[in-house]
């Protein structure tokens, strides 16, 4: 069975329209990005259009290779103040002269991608936090279908601070077993063969085939690789195949249309938690 991010995308924003009839304010969301750089030009106009799609305003700040450290600083010292900015990115990779101790301004609570020290403490000792959005948009493929992770063997391939290393904390607080694969693996098929659910995050088109799956219930591919013009992931099995459709037996992400749109929504539930921490709301 095929899961596409549309139709998690639906249960998302039932959610989320609920969360915010509660409140009489609209939530915002500032981005800081770099206009120099591609990925984080099109991640934030996602990030803008659905955020504005389901009633969040938006604040976006250009920087680039020549801002200033003062100038970093000081944006991020305003928004963490501003009792009117709920949730703050940074969009990756960080302009030349962003450090570490800048990202830790954004309070924990404004931190809506889990790029803080605070974030990333409370991810490893199991605490409540703010968690970055794509490994969480992962989590919401199992729940969508109330997969029970419990006991099942994960395999993750990637082993990155934004993707890799969260989700693999994010499937230990399910109870499942979790191994983690990465470019200096050997024999990557004895691994994944062993596995019951495999989630691909390496941006290596085709590295995944159907002879290195046999045993997967679950097939989660988050990389987004372009090839010849067109969005691929990692996962190169033929989701056409009859066999594949056989109700429950296995479950699949597409790429495009899978784990990528999920994202965004992420980030926006992630504002409103944050928002009901700050606030001490229910
Ligand atoms: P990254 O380059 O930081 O990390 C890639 C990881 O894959 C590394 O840990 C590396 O060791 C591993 N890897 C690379 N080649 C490998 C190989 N041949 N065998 C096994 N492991 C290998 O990338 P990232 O930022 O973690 O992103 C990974 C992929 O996920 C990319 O395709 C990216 O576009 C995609 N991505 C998607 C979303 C989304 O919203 N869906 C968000 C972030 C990243």
């Amino acid at each position: 069975m095929i899961i596409s991010g549309k139709q998690v995308i639906v249960r998302l924003k039932e959610e989320i329209q609920n969360i915010l009839k509660k409140y009489s304010g609209t939530p915002h969301i500032s981005i800081i990005f770099n206009h120099e750089d591609e990925p984080s030009i099109s991640y934030t106009k996602s990030i803008s259009k659905v955020a504005r799609e389901n009633g969040f305003r938006l604040t976006l700040y250009e920087v680039d290779s020549n801002t200033q450290e003062d100038e970093l600083k000081e944006i991020l010292i305003s928004l963490a103040e501003d009792d009117d900015v709920d949730g703050i990115i940074v969009t990756r990779p960080y302009v030349s002269r962003m450090k570490t101790e800048f990202i830790n301004l954004i309070p924990r609570w404004k931190d809506i991608d889990g790029q803080t020290d605070a974030n990333i403490a409370a991810l490893y000792k199991k605490e409540e936090g703010l968690f970055p959005a794509t490994p969480l948009a992962v989590m919401e493929f199992f729940k969508e279908v109330n997969y029970t992770l419990a006991g099942k063997h994960v395999v993750i391939i990637g082993r990155s601070t934004t993707v890799g290393l969260p989700l693999y904390h994010l499937i230990l607080r399910e109870d499942a077993t979790c191994t983690i694969c990465h470019s200096k693996t050997s024999n990557l098929k004895y691994f994944t063969n062993q596995a019951d659910v495999v989630i691909s995050a390496a941006g290596v088109p085709g590295l995944i085939t159907e002879d290195m799956v046999e045993r997967a219930t679950f097939l989660i591919d988050v990389a987004i690789n372009i090839v010849d013009g067109k969005v691929v992931g990692d996962m190169a099995i033929n989701f056409e195949e009859k066999d594949y459709y056989q109700e429950d037996l296995l479950f699949l992400t597409p790429v495009p249309g899978g784990v990528g749109p999920v994202t965004s929504y992420m980030l926006l539930l992630n504002t409103l938690k944050g928002m009901q921490k700050r606030h001490k709301l229910k």
